[in-house]
């Protein structure tokens, strides 16, 4: 019997990447769609599938790792649901309807979860028992893998929106999320950024003072995860993160808001192994999104 193969989904809010790929991960056929309404970008994506596996073999499930919001509890009726997504025409748009007709198991996660475990798997969280990988662009978001199971509660985390100490003196800019106003994703997130200085940190000429404070808040978080899950390693992706001298910042400030309380030989003096950029970039979300769809096969066989 031929070997059965992975269909994988990286669904993203500008675009989808599709790949077909062997349980070791190899991709035998990949492409990019762009996200439009879920009508027309699900049926490309069954297209995509259909014709890969009509050349290379049968499907023995998927693996998805998604934008949100999305209810990715597999108990609940609505699993696989686009809940209240603000992206025009996606919310109640499900990804088991549209890859129902392969009759195969349907393994969905969330994109920051999906990423953790590429990066746990091949990426800089290699060797880690427990990662904490985090996402700063648009939104923060922060996906934790221990020992390649990806941790959740009754939904996934939401460590984007903790509350942070934020100095009206310092900081006068009063966040922009729409429910916590200056949680940590109201101060440090792109848009935030762009909001409070009119362009994105890495164009910004007074950039060193701006980069100290969207790293203070970022560092905050930081030591809350060490705090909360004493991860191996702590990876900071996404476009903010490409701000120059932003990481080593974060390393800074972390390493004094945990005032050498936690004292363990992961947490290298001046943080240089422990908080770091990704390892894959762009390909953590599908790498992440295979390795979502071989646990699937695993738990079917
Ligand atoms: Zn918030």
């Amino acid at each position: 019997m031929a070997e059965a193969l992975i269909g994988a989904v990286e669904a993203g809010g500008t675009k989808f990447v599709l790949a077909l790929a062997r349980k070791d991960g190899t991709i035998l056929r990949e492409t990019r769609i762009p996200t439009r309404d879920p009508r027309e970008t699900f049926a490309e994506m069954a297209d995509f599938f259909r014709t890969a596996s009509a050349s290379h073999g049968p499907i023995g499930a998927f693996g998805v790792a998604s934008f949100g919001p999305i209810d990715i509890d597999p108990a609940s009726p609505t699993y696989g649901t686009f809940t209240a997504t603000p992206k025009p025409g996606w919310q109640g748009a499900r990804f088991h309807d549209a890859l129902g007709e392969f009759g195969v198991p349907v393994r969905i996660e969330t994109d920051v979860n999906g990423a953790a475990m590429g990066e746990w798997l091949a990426g800089a969280g290699r060797g880690c028992r427990t990662l904490a990988y985090t996402t700063v662009g648009t939104g923060i978001g922060t996906g934790v893998v221990t020992a390649g199971t990806q941790l959740a509660g009754f939904s996934h985390y939401e460590a984007g929106h903790i509350p942070v100490r934020r100095d009206p003196a310092r900081d006068p800019f009063g966040g922009c999320c729409p429910f916590h106003g200056d949680c940590l994703e109201g101060l440090a997130a792109g848009p935030a950024i762009v909001a409070r200085w009119g362009d994105s940190l890495d164009k910004l000429e007074a950039r060193e003072t701006a980069v100290e404070l969207v790293a203070s808040y970022i560092a905050q978080h930081a030591a809350t995860l060490v705090l909360m899950h004493m991860p191996d390693r702590l990876i900071y992706g996404g476009g903010v993160m490409h701000a120059p001298g932003l990481i080593a910042a974060v390393r800074r400030q972390a390493e004094v808001l945990l005032g050498g309380y936690v004292a363990n030989e992961r947490l290298d003096p001046g943080l240089e192994r422990y908080i770091v950029l990704p390892g894959l970039g762009d390909d953590a979300g599908i790498t992440g999104a295979i390795a979502l769809g071989r646990q699937a096969l695993d738990a079917s066989a």
